[in-house]
């Protein structure tokens, strides 16, 4: 009897366990581009949205474009909108930012109606990523501007997936003349926004060198070159070094850092005259 209880009770167990994890494996998937969680939040795809949405499958992409929102709204508002929105336009985007998180509301291998070109290649080869709260004004600017700064860091970290020049990092406005990004173009800032972007991807280029740098080890063990994961991390080694060598140099005296600093306090000084 006492046996029977005790498997009795064992069962329920199992069945409570089982059901805390099926509801684990249901929340939603967050990982970390650049340091900006992205919480995956990809809209249903039900009839409608599969029609007016989703677009055909990538064949390739070759673009990273920015977008405002012209809202004051979040990134989860920006998203519900979209993924309930039945008015029969065809509108979506990829990604919607804002001060705390990245969404994702399609797969990265599904074009988005974001570009206005129709079949052309700002929707039909790029990633449009929605930067939120853009009206924000007053005391609510610092949530337009930490949005601005994870929307840059998610545009590095996709520029650096996709190993697309910086000239690939397009404005709204490059492929309709929609005057979007607004909130950047009004302050006269894509050029020292694409500055940011291209200074995030430089200093992740240097973590990385340093930690392959770190993890390489002076005195392997037992034969190294044998083994597929080191072979791996020389090739990296060898990919990143003439830029990021010479980087890394440069961190370390003060004359750069000076010149760090001066391009901070006039970013456009920074600006890349390539488009
Ligand atoms: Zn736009």
């Amino acid at each position: 009897m006492s046996k029977s209880r005790f498997l009795f009770v064992g069962a329920v167990l199992a069945a409570l366990l089982t059901g805390c994890r099926s509801v684990q494996q249901h929340q939603p998937e967050v990982t970390y581009r650049y340091g900006v969680p992205v919480r995956q939040a990809i809209l249903d795809p039900n009839e409608y949205n599969l029609a007016h949405k989703y677009g055909p499958k990538f064949e390739k992409v070759d673009y990273i474009t920015i977008h405002n929102t012209w809202n004051y709204a979040p990134a989860l508002f920006e998203r519900t909108y979209l993924n309930n929105r039945r008015d029969g336009a065809s509108i979506s985007f990829h990604f919607a930012v804002d001060e705390k998180e990245a969404l994702q509301v399609l797969p990265l291998d599904t074009r988005a109606w974001h570009a206005g070109d129709g079949n052309g290649p700002g929707n039909g080869r790029s990633i449009g990523i929605e930067i939120c709260r853009s009206r924000c004004i007053g005391d609510d600017e610092p949530l337009y501007r930490q949005a601005e700064e994870n929307g840059a860091h998610l545009a590095a970290s996709l520029l650096d997936q996709y190993q697309l020049p910086m000239s690939c990092l397009r404005k709204h406005q490059d492929w309709t003349g929609k005057y979007c990004p607004h909130r950047i173009l009004s302050e006269h800032r894509w050029e020292s926004f694409k500055a940011h972007v291209k200074q995030i991807r430089n200093e992740h280029r240097i973590d990385a060198a340093k930690s392959v740098a770190a993890t390489t080890p002076v005195k392997p063990a037992a034969k190294p070159a044998a083994t597929p994961e080191v072979k791996k991390a020389k090739e990296a080694k060898k990919e990143v070094k003439p830029a990021a060598a010479k980087a890394v140099k440069e961190t370390a005296t003060p004359k750069v850092k000076k010149t760090k600093e001066a391009k901070n306090a006039n970013p456009k000084a920074a600006a890349s005259p390539a488009k």
